[in-house]
């Protein structure tokens, strides 16, 4: 079933993403995760690709795996940079076979030392999704940045190109993982002035770890503004009592989400169901 069509009949949502793990024991935990969150009934789950294609074999695994086995639907990432439109066209006849209807087109982050230049097939994600929807009929997602993507200089910029993907044919957007619901609130307002009308679900993610809070601060440009920015810093030393408070925090952007009339909330999981599970329990208990 195609992801937009589920979010025009679904309020709210929920939505979980997962990576491809590279091991056995990897893949036997994030069973074990998917099987516990399977529980709740997700609307979709997603699986993520690596850029340059790094995870193409691991990920097509994991999406037939879950297929196989599991009821839910899934949206299969797909990035685009250094790829080739022989490269895309295989990966996109092999998710047809496989039953998938729903793609999240994506550039990726450029590998260190890499500079994509003149020849590159594929040197934006726009390139992928009009791509997508010149051969297949595929429900395409895209990512949008309520901080704006750390390669841009502005956000109405960035959402101008945005607007690029949407017009290309982009079915909905899922944002990069945020703090501050205020940013997010603003990056809607300003997507709608610019004519997007498409749904933007909001990204998630509970934080469990400083050190892993600090990496992905680094990774994706989200901004971690106080009182958030000293209250981490007051958890460091304290691992159990940041995971309580990021939890907290969590339930409470997502209510707050939720109540202002969202479409719904996608989870970055991290291949964890613990964190994902409290705050489900806490929105819907
Ligand atoms: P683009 O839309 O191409 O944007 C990249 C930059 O170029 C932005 O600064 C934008 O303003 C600018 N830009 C866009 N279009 C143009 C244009 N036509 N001309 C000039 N400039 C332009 N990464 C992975 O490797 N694997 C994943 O599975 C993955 N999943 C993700 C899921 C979500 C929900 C999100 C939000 C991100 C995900 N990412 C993933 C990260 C993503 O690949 C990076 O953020 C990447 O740097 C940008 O990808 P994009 O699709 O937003 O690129």
């Amino acid at each position: 079933m195609k992801i937009i069509d589920i979010i025009k009949n679904t309020k709210p949502v929920f939505s979980f993403e997962f990576f491809p793990p590279k091991t056995q024991e990897g893949m036997i935990s994030l069973f074990k995760t998917i099987s516990k969150l399977e529980k709740i009934n997700p609307s979709f789950v997603s699986i993520t690709y690596g850029a340059m294609g790094t995870t193409r074999k691991r990920t097509l695994e994991l999406v037939e795996k879950i297929r196989k086995d599991l009821s839910c639907e899934i949206m299969a990432h797909l990035t685009c940079i250094g790829s080739t439109k022989d490269e895309i066209s295989s990966i996109l006849n092999r998710l047809k076979n496989l039953g998938v209807s729903n793609i999240l087109a994506l550039r990726g982050d450029y590998p260190e030392g890499y500079s994509p230049d003149k020849t590159e097939d594929f040197p934006h994600a726009t390139n992928l999704v009009k791509f997508i929807k010149d051969r297949d009929d595929f429900c395409i997602g895209i990512a949008g940045y309520p901080d704006c993507h750390k390669e841009c200089l502005s956000l109405e910029e960035d959402i101008r190109y945005l607007r690029k993907k949407v017009d290309l044919g982009a079915d909905f957007i899922i944002t990069q993982l945020f703090f501050h619901n205020e940013h997010y609130f603003s990056f809607i307002e300003k997507a709608s002035k610019e004519g997007i009308s498409q749904p933007i679900l909001p990204g998630i993610m509970p934080i469990t770890s400083y050190n892993q809070i600090k990496k992905f601060q680094m990774m994706c440009g989200c901004k971690i503004e106080s009182p958030l920015k000293e209250q981490l810093e007051k958890y460091r030393d304290n691992p159990s009592g940041l995971r309580k408070f990021g939890i907290d925090y969590a339930t409470q952007q997502c209510k707050a989400l939720l109540s202002s009339g969202v479409p719904g909330i996608h989870f970055y999981t991290l291949n964890r169901s613990e964190a994902t599970h409290y705050i489900w329990e806490n929105l819907t208990g």
